[in-house]
C-alpha cells in the first residue's frame, strides 16, 4: 500500500468535502454562513451577484447552492430558472434564501424549481438541517457516512472499504478517488476533473498520475474477486459502475 509523505499531507488537507456555493450580497450573513458551513465540513465558495454565480457554476458545479432571492445584476429567481433549464444543473440542489417581506413570492420560488426555502432571519442549525435534508433527498451518497454501491461498501467516517464483506485496503488518494466516484455513480470524469476534485486545483500533478492511482484503486478492488467496477472511457476518463 503506497503512502508517500505527499499523500499523507493531502489526506489531512482534503477529505472530498461537499462543495457548497453561497450566493448572497449581505456581507455579514456571508461570513456567518461561511464560518458555520466550514465548521460542518463543507468546502464553501461565495458569489455576491447572480452573474458571478452562474460563471462560477460553469467552472465547477457545486454539490449544493444557497441562493439569495434579491441579488445585484441577476436575481436569485432568474439564476434558479436558468439553472433548471440546463441539463447539467437540472438536478442541482438549491435552497433559496429570502427576506420576510418577500415571502409572498414563496410559491413562485418553489415553482421555479428550488428544493427548499429559508426565510431570513434563520438560525444556522436550521440551515444546516435543511441542507442535510435536501442533500439526503437528492444526493444520498453525499450525506451518508456509509454508502453501498453494488458490492462495494464505504464507511466514510471510518475510512473503511469492503467488497463482498472483505476489507479492501486503500491508500489515502485511492480512498478519496473512490469517495468521489461514489458521490456520482455512473458519471464519467476526465482526468482533469478528477485532479481538481481529489488533489485540488491548487496542486500541480500530472494527469497521468490519475491513471496510476486509478490503477491502484482498481487492483485493490479486484483483489477479492468480482468484476472491475471502474470503467475506462476511451479518451474521456473514468467512471464507477452504478452497481
Ligand atoms: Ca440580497
Amino acid at each position: 500500500m503506497p503512502s508517500t509523505a505527499t499523500e499523507q499531507r493531502q489526506a489531512v488537507r482534503v477529505a472530498a468535502r461537499p462543495y457548497a456555493l453561497l450566493v448572497e450580497d449581505e456581507a455579514p450573513l456571508v461570513e456567518l454562513i461561511r464560518y458555520n458551513l466550514d465548521r460542518e465540513g463543507y468546502e464553501i465558495a461565495t458569489a455576491s451577484d447572480g452573474e458571478e454565480a452562474l460563471m462560477m457554476i460553469d467552472e465547477r458545479q457545486p454539490d449544493i447552492l444557497l441562493l439569495d432571492w434579491m441579488l445585484p445584476k441577476l436575481a436569485g429567481i432568474e439564476v434558479c430558472r436558468r439553472l433548471r433549464g440546463r441539463a447539467a444543473t437540472r438536478n442541482l440542489p438549491i435552497i433559496m434564501l429570502t427576506a420576510k417581506a418577500e415571502e409572498t413570492d414563496r410559491i413562485r420560488g418553489l415553482d421555479t424549481g428550488a428544493d427548499d426555502y429559508m426565510t431570513k432571519p434563520f438560525s444556522m442549525s436550521e440551515l444546516s438541517a435543511r441542507i442535510r435534508a435536501v442533500m439526503r433527498r437528492i444526493r444520498p451518497a453525499l450525506a451518508e457516512d456509509r454508502v453501498v454501491i453494488g458490492d462495494i461498501s464505504v464507511d466514510r467516517s471510518a475510512h473503511r472499504v469492503t467488497r463482498n464483506d472483505v476489507e479492501v485496503h486503500l491508500g489515502p488518494t485511492e480512498f478519496r478517488l473512490l469517495d468521489y466516484f461514489i458521490q456520482h455513480p455512473g458519471r464519467v470524469f476526465s482526468r482533469e476533473q478528477l485532479l481538481d476534485a481529489v488533489w485540488g486545483s491548487d496542486v500541480y500533478v500530472e494527469t497521468r498520475t490519475v491513471d496510476v492511482h486509478i490503477g491502484r484503486l482498481r487492483k485493490a478492488l479486484l483483489k477479492g474477486g468480482g468484476e472491475d467496477p471502474i470503467r475506462t472511457v476511451r479518451s474521456a476518463g473514468y467512471s464507477l459502475n452504478a452497481g
